[in-house]
């Protein structure tokens, strides 16, 4: 087995996971299986590290980009398992679809040894419903006529991303100046009332699974908005999830994706402490806090994105491929924002139009 794929048990063609039905399809019979009938027929899932297939070097000047659509510039190059043509991938890429025969690639060496996820969530919004969503999504009032959803749409791709997710605790350690105030009106006067308080707070949190995606091609910021992930779906890792998407490995390791967890742990902590202050107005003198990591997981979380450029800019849509909450923006057409503005409603139709569902 050079690339890894899942056969149908009936008529032996490639199986895809498919969302709406929560569970992998052969698309020539129809037949659906579980994970643990294609366990049973012989078919594990194991990445056999001796038979991965491994990527190789492109000579100078071969390629500029990639044949599978994956962005990047970091390029290598595998052969589909099935038809034999050249994939032009990016060297992270740990799964795509052969772009001359439509079968899922996924590549062993990218998942196997410090690239085993720990865990993956599965899609379970199919593309249908995406590509819905985005129709929907476009036809705003500000949309240019010709930027064309329909055909934009095509490009919408399903991708588990990496993230690093981060557990232990958090000791925070809080001196706060705190009051409550009372407004009385007297007569002509407002007279304000405040208690001073000097406050000491300290409290530990537990902290499960802080997710921050370990992947320099996607944008931290539209990942962090399409969060949150529910952590009931996580199904112990195996490949036969990625068959039928993209994937990304991670290209930054869990050091450097720390501080953003960090961070997040580090106000999560400071809100919870001033949440168990019951004062009108609380200002920190001082916060001292301690982190303590127990251990850090690797997961794949489904995501649904689309890049487009239009007029030379370039637009992002993702959306949450668990719950289907999703984010994006899209080009304007300052014609019309004019007409806009001229009624007055340029302030509620811009912030509609950036922020989705
Ligand atoms: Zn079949
Ligand atoms: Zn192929």
């Amino acid at each position: 087995m050079a690339n890894m794929s899942y056969k149908c048990l009936t008529c032996g063609a490639e199986l895809f996971w498919k969302a709406d039905r929560n569970a992998f399809v052969c698309d020539y019979c129809e037949d659906s299986f579980t994970l643990d009938q294609l366990q049973e027929a012989g078919q594990t899932g194991e990445v056999d590290e001796t038979k991965v297939q491994k990527a190789e070097e492109l000579m100078e000047g071969e390629a500029a980009v990639s044949t599978d659509g994956t962005v990047g510039n970091n390029l290598v190059k595998y052969s589909c398992s099935h038809c034999g043509a050249e994939i032009i991938t990016d060297r992270s890429t740990a799964a795509t679809i052969c772009v001359y025969c439509g079968n899922a690639v996924i590549m062993g060496e990218q998942i196997i040894n410090d690239f085993a996820p720990d865990f993956v969530i599965p899609f379970s919004v199919e593309k249908k419903k995406v590509m819905e969503a985005f129709k929907e999504f476009s036809k705003k009032p500000l949309t240019p006529k010709s930027f064309d959803c329909e055909k934009v749409v095509d490009k919408m791709q399903g991708v588990y991303i990496p993230f690093w997710l981060y557990s232990g605790t958090c000791e925070g350690d809080v001196d706060a100046e705190c009051y409550n105030e009372e407004k009385k009106r007297k007569g002509d006067y407002d007279i304000i009332k405040r208690d001073f308080y000097a406050v000491k707070r300290r409290g530990k949190v537990n902290f499960e699974f802080i997710p921050v995606d370990a992947s320099s091609k996607t944008e931290d910021e539209a990942m962090d908005s399409i969060e949150p992930y529910d952590f009931k779906d996580f199904k112990p890792f195996n490949p036969a999830y990625l068959s039928g998407f993209l994937a990304e490995r991670y290209d930054e390791d869990q050091e450097k994706c720390y501080p953003r967890a960090q961070e997040r742990i580090e106000n999560t902590t400071l809100d919870l402490i001033k949440d168990s202050c019951p004062y009108d107005s609380i200002h920190i003198e001082r916060y001292d806090k301690d982190i303590k990591l127990s251990e850090t997981k690797y997961a794949m979380m489904p995501a649904w994105l689309l890049y487009t450029t239009y007029k030379d800019k370039k637009y992002f849509f993702a959306m949450n491929g668990q719950t289907g909450k999703f984010v994006g923006s899209l080009p304007i057409d300052y014609g019309k924002l004019v007409v806009f503005s001229a009624l007055g409603g340029i302030l509620g139709a811009v912030i509609g139009f950036f922020i989705g569902g």
